[in-house]
């Protein structure tokens, strides 16, 4: 489809960069390619509604900057052993708690959560990363890793494991300008026997000698598991390359999580050259002024959602009304404003649907211009989405440029513009694993990638649907069938 407003030259794309704290034009190393790395989920436990928040921005993001002509490659992790039950060493692995609470295995209880994350995902429509890695899978890779650390005089060890010394890198901290001489002298951590600095982490954590974990490895350090900031390091650099250009995560990563990763990143590459340009974090959202969070039993599920009778995708637009660097409140009453604005925007679309698709012309063109400029402003959502409002309200446009114009908006938002109708938006069942409605525009979408030849694209569909329980039969002369296994 031609329109007369080109959203991939034109207006640059900005961003806010957490490293510098300033907005500035996004630019990647080999254009149009971009690498993309998102943290993922610790899956020793349902994701709430508010981890979706942070999966909801990465995609939107990578959406937008496939829109403005980039190809971005995304990866996303899966951590499945490492993490600690807090952000620092301290406490025991989060699937070793899980397994005991619920009398299971850890590797069953990470391959179920991670099947009901990927169910999620699919029904926020959330695209899934070229790449999906997990933690468990690259113990080998994370061992030479830190070997490299150790070895380059990084690290010293302890009874408990591997230590990265902070005290060596001069730059410990960039990220969250982090005053370090403060957090000295303020430390109420409980820090780990011997340890040098209270901002010194784990790379590698030897089990107590007699202690027996269900996850655990042989390794130069004596048996035990990595420190949690490893394998984002480690599984990022093989997937994308020593250098990429983006890396996000919650706001909640930036003082530990992310602050490590660049800190054994940098002394592993030693080329003295910034590991990772853009570093993007997504805000939090709330219940009550708290922020969301299992720990605190808040744990709203996407499919408590489908359960109270809202559509998914209705929580996905009231996520866009915030901009992503702002908290935002969670309430039920907010998610029936947002499923009644998603139903008036839905309704416009839809009504225009059955015209084909026309060549935008003066003012149609102006409204997708609006949206370029919100979405090229630091992600502006909740501009963007008053674009689509704007042009839905306005009666100078034909159905047909309204039709043109749904795919250009759905392309990046992903609320249904261009599929759902007003109905749709009022779920009866309950606990819906996936519509059949959604396997039917899943399918469509894999037909159209097949008759354009994009194999990729089709295959990553077809896992897509397999991995929450569709399979999918490619019959003769291009038909495909779909059942539940
Ligand atoms: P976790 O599984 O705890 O490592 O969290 C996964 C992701 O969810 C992280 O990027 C967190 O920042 C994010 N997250 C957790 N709670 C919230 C919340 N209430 N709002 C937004 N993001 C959150
Ligand atoms: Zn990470």
């Amino acid at each position: 489809m031609t329109t007369s407003h080109d959203r991939t030259a034109g207006i640059p794309m900005r961003l806010f960069n957490t490293l510098t704290r300033e907005v500035a034009d996004f630019g990647s190393a080999n254009p149009p390619e971009v690498g993309m790395y998102s943290c993922g989920p610790t899956v020793y436990a349902d994701q709430h509604i508010g981890n979706m928040r942070a999966y909801v921005f990465a995609d939107t993001l990578k959406r937008a900057l496939d829109w403005k002509g980039f190809r971005v490659r995304h990866v996303i992790n899966i951590t499945d052993v490492g993490h600690l039950t807090s952000d620092a060493d301290e406490g025991d692995d989060k699937l070793e708690v899980a397994a005991r609470r619920e009398h299971r295995n850890a590797w069953e209880i990470a391959e179920q959560y991670t099947r009901d994350f990927k169910a999620d995902l699919m029904r926020l429509r959330i695209i899934e990363p070229d790449v999906w890695c997990k933690a468990t899978d690259h113990i080998g890779e994370m061992i030479r890793f830190a070997e490299v650390l150790d070895a380059s005089g990084w690290c010293y060890r302890l009874p408990s494991g591997l230590y990265f010394d902070t005290s060596k890198d001069r730059d410990y901290g960039k990220l969250a300008r982090l005053d370090l001489a403060g957090q000295q002298a303020g430390a109420r951590v409980e820090v780990a026997a011997g340890k040098r600095s209270a901002s010194d982490f784990a790379v590698w954590r030897t089990s107590a000698p007699g202690e027996k974990r269900q996850m655990e490895w042989d390794s130069p350090w004596g048996r035990g598991a990595p420190g949690w900031h490893l394998e984002c390091s480690v599984m990022s650099i093989e997937y994308l390359g020593p250098h990429f250009d983006i890396h996000t995560g919650g706001v909640d990563h930036i003082p530990v999580h992310h602050t490590n990763e660049i800190a054994q990143s940098e002394a592993y590459l030693a080329d003295g050259l910034p590991w990772v340009r853009w570093w993007l974090h997504g805000e939090f959202i709330n219940l009550r002024g708290a922020k969301i969070s299992k720990s605190t039993g808040g744990g709203i599920l996407v499919t408590d959602l489908i359960d109270r009778g809202y559509h998914p995708l209705a929580y996905r637009y009231l996520l866009l009304q915030a901009h992503y660097r702002s908290q935002t409140e969670f309430s039920w009453d907010a998610m029936d404003s947002a499923r009644a604005g998603l139903r008036r925007l839905v309704d416009r679309f839809a009504a225009a649907r059955s015209t084909p698709a026309e060549r935008l012309g003066g003012a149609a063109a102006e409204h997708l211009a609006a949206f370029d400029r919100a979405v090229s402003d630091d992600l502006n959502t909740p501009r963007a989405v008053a674009a689509a409002v704007a042009a839905s309200r306005d009666d100078r446009l034909t159905d047909g440029e309204l039709t043109a114009l749904a795919r250009e908006f759905d392309a990046v938002l992903a609320i249904g513009l261009a599929d759902l109708s007003p109905a749709d938006l009022d779920l009866k069942r309950s606990d819906v694993a996936i519509s059949d409605e959604e396997v039917r525009t899943l399918l469509a979408e894999r037909n159209a990638a097949r008759a354009a030849r994009d194999f990729a694209r089709s295959d990553q569909i077809r896992d897509q649907l397999a991995s929450v329980g569709v399979t999918v039969e490619d019959q003769p002369g291009g038909v495909s069938t779909w059942r539940w296994t």
